[in-house]
């Protein structure tokens, strides 16, 4: 294969555009893996029970389109009716179908700035324009992320969000929805590391979506699994827009049980809470500025010296966190939250390195 000759036949959009990068997946074993966000507790047993019925019925059929013993289960943990509940492979796809429902070619998507890198890209391959709305310092929106704009089709908004593990309060959330003219998607990938969240809002407002996870808290990121809670009007059209079999049998019976199992994710949040005060606290003795979190991250800036070699030096030690560049804001490093060996052997690594 050619690869130095671009072709010519693909959109200009696709031809344009670098293409989201997810963050290092190294294939080989023996990192310390603070990098994506993973969980580094396993998954409750439950789930791979579940796995394991579905593999030894076999995989012969196709799954349920809808996944409605997953709606049927969450609708009981979370206290919002099914049809109020749309399942998707990892909340990534949620994002996508609804910036496909949502946005069309050259309409206009807002994006908070800095903050999940993906929207701009899902902004990109539907051939829309974006919108980056700067975070004031204190990691706080300004009214602007409100304002109503021509051709505002939708708003995206992590909360927490990534990098920095704040959180927009729901109160504010409630107002700048009220002022919007269009679609707030709430993505709350982290919420379950947080103090507060934002379903309760989806009944009071139409416009308000919120999209949540497994991959983080549940602890099942190569599992795929995500769903979004909206009013059942809007859950209606965003189920044209999902290919068919979106969820497989494998996930759908995964997720089911994993969110039945809600002793499991408070016992491995408890841990990954306290690890969190143990990495912010290791981080600010050390020097760092490190923003309090209300996910399983934390936001590092160092006053004096440069973060890059240390992200350099700390994967050569075979710990790798993520090294982030935001033009116009600056850099970082977003380490996750791991064990408190993890997070204990990174802190006397970097304690080294600034020695
Ligand atoms: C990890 C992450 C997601 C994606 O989650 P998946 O369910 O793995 O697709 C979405 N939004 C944010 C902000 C994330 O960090």
């Amino acid at each position: 294969m050619n690869k130095s000759m671009p072709i010519t036949y693909v959109r200009p959009e696709i031809a344009a555009m670098a293409g989201y990068t997810p963050g290092e997946q190294p294939q080989e074993e023996g990192f310390i893996k603070l990098n994506t966000n993973e969980n580094p507790y396993p998954p409750s047993p439950a789930v791979v029970e579940a796995i394991q019925e579905v593999l030894h019925r076999g995989l012969q059929k196709y799954p349920d389109p809808m996944a409605n013993r997953f709606r049927q289960a969450a609708s009981e943990v979370l206290g919002v009716p099914p049809d109020w509940i749309l399942c998707a492979n990892g909340s990534d796809e949620i994002l996508t179908i609804v910036t496909r429902a949502f946005v069309g070619q050259g309409q206009l998507l807002r994006l908070p700035y800095p903050s999940y890198i993906l929207y701009a890209t899902l902004a990109q391959l539907q051939g829309a324009r974006y919108q980056e709305v700067f975070f004031q310092p204190d990691w706080t929106l300004p009214e602007e992320f409100g304002e109503p704009a021509e051709d505002l089709r939708l708003v995206f908004l992590a909360n927490p969000n990534s990098p920095s593990g704040t959180m927009v309060p729901p109160e504010r959330v409630r107002a700048l929805a009220e002022r919007l003219p269009c679609p707030l998607l709430v993505d709350e990938a982290y919420v379950d590391f947080a103090s507060t969240d934002c379903l309760h809002l989806v009944a009071e407002n139409e416009k308000i979506m919120v999209a949540r996870s497994f991959s983080k808290s549940y602890a099942l990121a190569g599992l795929r699994f995500g769903y979004l809670v909206a009013q059942p009007q809007v859950i209606h059209e965003l189920v044209k827009v999902k290919d068919s079999y979106n969820c497989d049998a494998l996930s759908i019976a995964g997720a089911t049980a994993a969110i039945l199992d809600q002793a499991w994710l408070h016992q491995t949040r408890a841990k990954i809470l306290a690890a969190r005060r143990k990495l912010t606290e290791g981080m600010r003795r050390l020097g760092f500025q490190c923003v309090d979190s209300e996910a399983n991250f934390t936001w590092n800036t160092h006053p004096t010296r440069p973060v890059r070699p240390l992200y350099e030096e700390l994967k050569r030690r075979r710990i790798l966190v993520r090294y982030m560049n935001y033009p116009g804001w600056g850099d970082g490093l977003r380490i996750s939250v791991g064990t408190e060996e993890q997070v204990d052997i990174c802190l006397q690594n970097l304690a080294e390195l600034l020695a």
